[in-house]
């Protein structure tokens, strides 16, 4: 992600009403000229909270939206081609904290005085970035002053190309970080030592290329299934013993929701795609309904004969998202394990279904676009837990029977 820079299409200003916080509102009034400043308020809606009955108020000011324009509901200061007015005229501090952060989360490690930086694949950006290249990933740390230092992982150095202090949206996205950096297993946290290890083991594994994606991913989640807090530090991803187990547990996370959903949800974020054109399949939408539907064919047809040609893209997604794997289900690894692999099944989904509708096989371009929407999937929507397979973290869980049902809009 160190050559990441937004695209300024605009894709991200647009769909929701933006929410902002009370500062960022005020920041904002004070860098605009008197003529935007009257307008600023204008469609603004208020989101509160009902405080608790021993404050002193009823309620308390979660966030401020300011209402979309037009039927695209886009911010009224997006331009029309794509970039920011704000941005443009009076730069990085004038933006609300969201627009500087987007697409990344900053978490904050408060005991280790670190700040690491999470870059969400629903971005277009982001995915390209995936498809840029076939090296595998490596982490990278900037230092406090001005330099790289090395990390665990690997490190190169920062070239003024690349993010790093000279860059005010880097330099922004470090001081807005707040979320604490929390990593848990079974509810006990883990040591930076401890997360340090597991997150090494796993991007390692699962940047192998010399077996399917799947099977790295496998590996994983059998290694995440047996781990304990005293095992963590000797954690080793090991190809689980019964592999067809894991290939059903891998085709219910493939096949866990109804197709109208999948296309409903692809629908809501075609403005997040531009590695292929949406359009037509959206207008016309017998066929990827029917690839959606019959997932097995599709994924026999348009990505298993073409799987080693996709082990990069797909390799450097997992080794991503395994790297940051706490930013799920609130630090708890293994159920964050799991939920990577259906995000990563639901992505085989698209994919089958997108490269069957345009009759071509699963590329760079159509696992871009497949990646985002699996992703937009599950930001956006909320799944009953029983209604999903787990694996690494099926103990204690309901019966696969039950985990399979399929979700419904
Ligand atoms: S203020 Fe600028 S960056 Fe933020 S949503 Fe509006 S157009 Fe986009």
């Amino acid at each position: 992600m160190l050559r990441y820079r937004c695209n300024q299409k605009g894709c991200c200003c647009r769909g929701w009403d933006i929410p902002f916080k009370l500062d960022d509102f005020i920041r904002l009034y004070e860098y605009l000229p008197e003529a935007d400043r009257a307008e600023l308020g204008a469609g603004l809606k208020l989101v509160v909270d009902e405080a608790a009955p021993e404050e002193s108020v009823d309620l308390i000011l979660k966030s401020l939206k300011l209402a979309g324009v037009g039927e695209d509901r886009h911010c009224r200061f997006v331009e029309g081609d794509g970039g920011c007015r704000v941005h443009a005229q009076h730069g990085i501090p004038a933006l609300p904290d969201i627009c500087v952060n987007f697409p990344a989360v900053g978490f904050r490690d408060e005991q280790a005085d670190v700040v690491e930086l999470y870059w969400d694949p629903v971005c277009p950006e982001v995915v390209r970035i995936f498809a840029e290249n076939e090296s595998t990933l490596t982490m990278h740390s900037i230092d406090a002053g001005t330099s790289s230092a090395p990390t665990s992982i690997a490190a190169q150095a920062t070239s003024p190309d690349e993010m790093g202090w000279h860059d005010a949206g880097f330099a922004q996205r470090v001081a807005n970080a707040r979320e604490p950096l929390r990593a848990h297993l079974g509810g006990i946290a883990l040591s930076r030592a401890q997360l340090l290890h597991l997150r090494q083991a796993s991007v390692q594994t699962l940047g192998d290329r010399g077996r399917a994606t799947w099977e790295s991913l496998a590996a994983v989640l059998n290694g995440f299934r047996s781990l304990t807090i005293e095992r963590a530090l000797s954690f080793t991803p090991q190809e689980p013993e019964d592999l067809e187990a894991f290939q059903r547990y891998l085709g219910a996370c493939i096949g866990a929701h109804g197709a109208p959903l999948l296309f409903w949800s692809l629908r809501k974020m075609e403005r997040l795609v531009f590695a292929i054109d949406l359009a037509p399949l959206l207008a016309n939408p017998k066929q990827l309904l029917a690839a959606l539907e019959n997932w097995g064919d599709a994924l026999d047809g348009a990505y298993f004969a073409h799987e080693q040609s996709l082990r990069p893209i797909f390799s450097r997604y997992l080794q991503h998202r395994f790297a940051m794997l706490y930013v799920n289900q609130e630090g708890e690894l293994r159920e964050a394990a799991d939920t990577v692999a259906l995000i990563f099944g639901t992505a085989l989904r698209y994919a089958g279904a997108l490269a069957t509708a345009l009759e071509r096989p699963v590329d760079d371009a159509v696992a871009q676009a497949a990646i985002s929407a699996a992703e937009y999937l599950y930001r956006s929507l909320q799944f009953d837990a029983e209604s999903l397979p787990w694996y690494a973290s099926a103990e204690g869980r309901p019966p696969r029977e039950k985990a399979q049902a399929p979700v419904q809009p």
